[in-house]
């Protein structure tokens, strides 16, 4: 295997049902449940091993009305990682289900954009409608590990690994960066909030919470780019991920799946 090919796996972990009205801006007619599903991303092979996203826990789930499906540390462990021994994690945005469980990874240091953080800690968050999707003691936590040494700062495009590099997209939030991964089945692009549903990149509709919608739209063209094609692209909140990909092994399914292989048609 060349140094630079790695494998990659969704991880879910939380569930919440919704009216599919409230996962687009300006409504959507169908009078349907479209539940949301959260995930935390995993990339392994020559350079060690990446969590993408950090999750929520127990008490964020019932602060926010949101259900556990599986602790982020038990689906990390039934891929055999402790996350004790996890020395990155890449945080695609500072939003509340995506930079929890502060202390899960005592050893990691955290990849974000410039952009998230200043966003985050600054003059856009004395609006209560920009906060709604963020917590204070997240955003808090992660200035203290700035003070630990322990985030490493990326502007726009940045590699991390052979094979690992981080793309700000903006949008949903304003630092918000996508991870494109090169596997063997060729370059997949971890979405993140950049597209929560497949319709959002595929039909080019927007989620209500945005940023700024010119950069939502920009980003999907970002992630067409950067995708070997659309089939690997991967969003963010989509229940559907764990339907078209493989189980990263037996009694996994649709909880833990691989998605460095090609999904169902
Ligand atoms: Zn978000
Ligand atoms: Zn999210």
């Amino acid at each position: 295997m060349s140094n630079d090919v790695h494998e990659v796996y969704a991880v879910r972990y939380a569930h919440h049902d919704r009216h599919a009205s409230e996962n687009y801006l300006f409504g959507d007619p169908h009078d349907i449940n479209q539940p949301l599903a959260y995930f935390v991303w995993v990339i392994t092979g020559p350079s060690g091993t990446f969590v993408v996203d950090t999750g929520f826990d127990r008490a964020m789930a019932d602060k926010r009305g949101r259900t556990i499906v599986k602790p982020v540390a038990e689906g990390l462990q039934s891929l055999g990682i402790a996350p004790d021994s996890v020395e990155d994690v890449i945080v695609t945005h500072l939003h509340y289900d995506h930079c929890g469980n502060h202390d899960l990874f005592p050893r990691a240091r955290y990849h974000i954009q410039d952009d998230e953080v200043a966003y985050a800690t600054g003059r856009c968050m004395c609006h209560p409608m920009i906060r709604i999707p963020f917590e204070e003691e997240d955003v808090v936590a992660m200035v203290r590990k700035v003070f630990a040494n322990r985030v490493r700062f990326h502007e726009g495009d940045s590699q991390v690994a052979p094979g690992i590099t981080l793309h700000r997209i903006g949008g949903h939030s304003k630092g918000l960066q996508s991870v494109r991964v090169k596997t063997k089945r060729g370059h997949v692009m971890l979405a993140s909030d950049a597209s929560h549903l497949y319709a959002h990149f595929q039909e080019g509709r927007v989620f209500p919470v945005t940023y700024n919608i010119g950069d939502v739209l920009e980003g999907y063209q970002t992630l067409k780019r950067l995708a070997d094609s659309p089939a690997h692209i991967v969003p963010g909140h989509d229940p559907d991920v764990v339907k078209r990909y493989p189980a990263a092994r037996a009694g996994l399914e649709e909880m833990v799946v691989r998605l460095d292989v090609h999904p169902r048609p």
